[in-house]
């Protein structure tokens, strides 16, 4: 039998309604008390690493996680991570990061509602990440949900209250688990081993969302206090160029004060490509921003912090950028590298 360790982080799974609505409460033991099913399957070991909302998991929690798995990781065959799943996508991104090329499976999980509740998708979603993380096909940093299992590069939460919250963008799922059983989707990919743990984070990262009639004074405001921009413009990218503003001077700016500057697209799917309209390929010419394709903005955050302290000027940064974690990011050919 493998031997799991059972990570839990609280999120909805965990809750307990109370009169100011629900709070994550119960237990590691707790919630693996509800799927007896489990036991049938793995050895399992859990501990609380803490007990919150995900909405307050911020990246010093991503660091207690990878550091908890990376420490027990000789002692275990796998990991399961119970987590919240209103910024699981942002953890499973920074986790890819943080420990790339994991042989052994870092399972994350959680549910729409409480595992306490008769309506629940919480226990069909712990059983399938044990089923999942216990399987030989199992490897990285992964999501389960609702049946399917999606890189921690490529999962998004779309969905706010139904059981289908989680999607794979812009690359196929692992596998999927139907009837208790897993079925893998693509196979094993090579060179997969004992990550090294990469734990410092650079979380001075702004995201600006484009909105008709922005204005670029607030660049400027920003640009001391940051060390990254990534702007989520229209489309498949560019920034708007209107008579009374000059936003592309705000960004380029950034670029000639040595901070990196990354576009990416506020569509979920297909990703950018600003070589198409005037808008997207003056600003890149210009200032050479990077341009994040399709990458989801969860990936585009967490691997911009991953690489802040690693990367000594804005060429590194590019190329390490552009160079595909678990399957990351896709490039168009020709694009691979730096410029
Ligand atoms: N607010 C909750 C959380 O992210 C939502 C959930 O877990 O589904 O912790």
């Amino acid at each position: 039998m493998k031997k799991i360790l059972m990570l839990a982080t609280g999120g909805t799974i965990a809750t307990l309604k109370t009169g100011e609505g629900k709070i994550p409460q119960l237990t590691s033991q707790e919630l693996l008390r509800t799927v007896p099913e489990i036991r049938e399957i793995c050895q399992v070991e859990t501990r609380q690493l803490f007990q919150l909302d995900s909405t307050n998991v911020h990246p010093d929690h991503w660091k207690q996680i990878a550091r908890a798995v990376s420490e027990a990781y000789e002692a275990y065959d796998g990991f399961v991570v119970t987590h919240g799943t209103d910024t699981m996508a942002y953890t499973a991104a920074a986790l890819s990061y943080m420990l790339p090329g994991s042989r052994k499976p870092i399972v994350l999980t959680g549910a729409q509602n409480s595992i306490s509740e008769r309506e629940t998708d919480g226990r069909r979603n712990l059983l399938d990440a044990f089923l999942y993380a216990s399987s030989a096909c199992a490897w990285g940093v992964t999501i389960v949900f609702d049946g399917q299992v999606m890189l921690g590069t490529r999962a998004k939460k779309l969905r706010t209250k139904s059981y289908h919250a989680f999607s794979s963008i812009g690359y196929p799922e692992l596998a999927r688990i139907r009837d208790r059983k897993v079925y893998p989707v693509l196979p094993l990919p090579a060179g997969l081993g004992r990550p090294q743990p990469a734990l410092e984070l650079d979380p001075a990262v702004f995201v600006l969302k484009l909105i008709p009639g922005v204005r670029p004074d607030v660049l400027a405001l920003l640009r001391p206090a940051y060390h990254a921009l990534i702007v989520e413009g229209f489309g498949v990218g560019g920034v708007p160029y209107y008579a009374t503003a000059d936003f592309a001077r705000e960004v380029g700016a950034w670029v000639e004060a040595g901070k990196v500057v990354i576009m990416t697209t506020q569509v979920i799917y297909e990703g950018s490509d600003m070589s198409v309209y005037q808008v997207g390929h003056q600003i890149k010419q210009a200032y050479g921003v990077i341009e994040a394709y399709d990458m989801t903005l969860e990936a585009v955050v967490t691997k911009t912090m991953h690489l802040l302290p690693r990367c000594p000027d804005l060429a590194a940064f590019r190329e390490q950028f552009l160079t595909p974690v678990s399957h990351d990011i896709l490039l168009p050919a020709g694009e691979e590298g730096p410029l």
